[in-house]
């Protein structure tokens, strides 16, 4: 059994990863324009014919930008919760502009559904979106856990996230570079609260109970380009990791304008899994 992961980029100005299986590929949100989804899909070898279907995490611009327009042009499905094709409906009919795509599928959080033999199971987090999720994929014994936007690791965040070979988790604002911003008070209380945004204390406290001994690989994501920087989040991860003397897992941030190669886990017996980088 194997599963691959691609990091096409992630920030707040778009956010798309490609996850692939043996049979196929899927990718995660659509936050870049089609054209610079199929440019970074060419640059890291990834042929955009191949993508069987999107998964939405939520309505938000930066992972939405290009559903439409890839997914039409791919022929494939968009899939989503019923509260994200509500949203994108309401403002596709209030501003007379095109949102969703042609064909969409809707998935219910908790629900497990299945592509290129991929088990796909949605979780609702907690972020200020209509209806947003995380994502616990799988294939064989093989498990990436993805949450790109959440204000806070809950119970259930911390259940499905817990025990995966792959992690891709936001690490979005440092808290004193937030405060001391020029952003305007509403939208620091936003970021900040709950159903905002994880910052870089809050995910590093969260990584010791949800990364486990079949860790492999760390993804810390959707960084922001004014609260936080990528040496430091690099820095922060880089010690929790000594700390809990897990050096051995492959750490990477990813970047708004970096994409980072396929890196596939493949099972060698049982449940012995080993990283193939840029295979
Ligand atoms: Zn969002
Ligand atoms: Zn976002």
């Amino acid at each position: 059994m194997t599963l691959g992961i691609t990091a096409l980029g992630s920030g707040s100005r778009g956010n798309s990863f490609v996850v692939h299986s043996p049979e196929g590929n899927i990718l995660i949100d659509a936050g870049f324009s089609r054209k610079e989804l199929i440019k970074r899909m060419e640059h890291t070898g990834i042929d955009p014919a191949s993508i069987a279907a999107l998964l939405l995490t939520h309505e938000h611009e930066d992972h939405s930008k290009g559903c439409r327009v890839f997914c039409d042009q791919m022929k494939i499905p968009a899939c989503m919760t019923f509260g994200t094709r509500e949203y994108l409906q309401k403002k596709q009919d209030e501003k007379k502009i095109a949102k969703l795509p042609s064909s969409i599928e809707v998935f219910n959080p908790g629900t497990p559904f299945e592509i290129v033999g991929l088990k796909i199971t949605p979780f609702a987090v907690q972020h200020d979106a209509v209806d947003p999720v995380g994502f616990v994929i799988e294939h064989g014994s093989c498990r990436i856990g993805f949450a790109s936007d959440l204000g806070a690791v809950n119970s259930l965040a911390k259940l499905r996230l817990t025990d995966c070979d792959m992690l891709v988790l936001e690490s979005n604002y440092d808290q004193d570079m937030l405060r001391s911003s020029d952003r305007q008070y509403y939208l620091k209380k936003r970021i900040m609260g709950r159903h905002g945004h994880l910052n870089n204390v809050d995910a590093m406290e969260a990584l010791p109970t949800l990364l486990s001994e079949k860790t492999k690989l760390l993804y810390l994501v959707h960084i922001s380009s004014e609260c936080n920087c990528y040496e430091l989040v690099r820095k922060l991860g880089t010690e929790t990791l000594e700390n809990i003397k897990r050096n051995d897992i492959l750490f990477k941030v990813v970047e708004q304008d970096t994409p980072i190669q396929t890196v596939w886990l493949k099972e060698l017996h049982g449940d012995c899994k080993q990283l193939d980088l840029f295979a």
